[in-house]
């Protein structure tokens, strides 16, 4: 079959849809989104949208029927549905079993841990006793993280547990007793980095080059890369995302998310079976992006280049506050012709306070010249 007749189904309509389905539009190719909202970020630009509660299983069925491949930008979605197509000889990229065991932090963990792929010590907890027994001195101690194993982003899904003192109030607020809970060790992290990788369906990987990530609050504020790490961690982490890749097949667009232990061990922390956002400075900074190669990989042609253009940092835009959405100082921003300066701003019409709205990418000669360049926009670039 011709490529570029190939239609892709997507499920998911926010700003990562939205990024796949331009990457497809160069292409010239056919998208559907299934996605619960009408107006969601990709509504705009996809050829066709389906509405439906992602929970029930009749939006992925009519999304089936009209689509050669689909794939998703979200994996908080409905994995059984996916596996039941897949089943039924549909495409699914990446595979509903790998989505599976991804969506659930704990199976992940115990699949990784299998592989014999470094990740924190982690134990599923039912209740406020179990964790006590894990934050004793001889076991993981305080502090101790606390996570939900399934439906976690942004921080939402995570507590960390100071003392003691501090279980019953972590438990409640993950929804202990009715959500499934686990506990990890407290990673005393020197960075937070992450790698994205594509692989074909026949096994063609590209790996981009390691991203250095600041989180405020849990969501990511910046993407520095190439990272300020060291050489021996950079091959540890490369060859961890090398693995999964082999480990999990996932064909398409994934993240590894890893920690840097102060003495330069790299440990995962988790993988996103999608491109992800701490890979948007792929978009500008390198000369295929992780949305393109997505695409590629899912209708089955082979990756493009994945070198960085130049050093480049990655500033997310979030909502100030609850109110209709609105970018301040993007005139000035563009004005300043000494800034090479890329925005995005994904169509969102209002805003909320940590709501992702946009973000902008900065190349630049030096790290520390781009990180200078997009510190100063900080000031004048943001949403309400
Ligand atoms: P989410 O999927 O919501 O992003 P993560 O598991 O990535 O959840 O956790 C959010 C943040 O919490 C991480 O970016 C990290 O800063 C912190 N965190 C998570 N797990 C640990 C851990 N075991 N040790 C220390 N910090 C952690």
């Amino acid at each position: 079959m011709d490529y570029l007749r190939k239609k892709i189904g997507i499920v998911g309509g926010g700003q990562l849809g939205k990024m796949m389905i331009l990457e497809a539009k160069r292409l010239g190719l056919y998208t559907v989104v299934l996605d619960p909202v009408a107006d969601c970020s990709a509504a705009s630009i996809c050829d066709e949208l389906i509405v439906a509660d992602l929970n029930k299983d009749e939006g992925y069925i009519e999304l089936a029927g009209k689509v050669d491949v689909i794939t998703y930008e979200w994996e908080n979605i409905n994995a059984n549905a996916l596996l039941e197509l897949e089943e039924q000889g549909h495409k699914v990229y990446p595979s509903a079993k790998a989505l599976k065991v991804i969506q659930n932090k704990y199976d992940q963990n115990t699949a990784l841990l299998e592989a014999g792929i470094p990740v924190p010590r982690f134990a599923a907890v039912k209740t406020e006793d179990d964790i006590r027994e894990y934050g004793k001195k001889d076991r993981y101690g305080y502090p101790l993280i606390l996570k939900t194993t399934g439906g976690g982003y942004d921080g939402k899904g995570v507590a960390l547990i100071r003392d003691e003192d501090s279980v019953g109030e972590a438990f409640a607020s993950l929804g202990g007793g009715v959500k499934d809970l686990m506990v990890e060790e407290f990673v005393d992290f020197d960075k937070e980095i992450s790698v994205i990788v594509c692989q074909t369906v026949g096994g063609d990987r590209a790996v981009y080059p390691i991203a250095e990530n600041l989180h405020t609050n849990s969501i990511l504020d910046t993407t520095i890369v190439p990272a300020r790490i060291k050489g021996i961690v950079d091959a540890q982490a490369l060859r961890i995302a090398d693995k999964i890749a082999e480990v999990f097949g996932c064909v398409g667009t994934f993240c590894v998310e890893l920690f840097v232990t102060k003495s330069g061990n790299v440990l995962v922390n988790e993988i996103a079976p999608r491109p992800h956002n701490s890979g948007h400075y792929t978009i500008e900074g390198c000369f295929a992006n992780q949305f393109e190669n997505h695409v590629r990989a899912v209708i089955g042609l082979p990756l493009g280049n994945v070198d960085l253009r130049q050093p480049t940092v990655m500033v997310n835009l979030l909502g100030g506050s609850d109110c209709p959405a609105f970018l301040n100082g993007l005139n000035e921003a563009y004005g300043d012709t000494n800034i090479c300066v890329h925005v995005h701003s994904y169509g969102k019409a209002s805003s909320k306070a940590g709501r992702k709205m946009g973000h902008y990418t900065v190349l630049d000669k030096t790290i520390d010249g781009a990180l200078d360049k997009a510190d100063k926009l900080k000031k004048t670039l943001y949403f309400n």
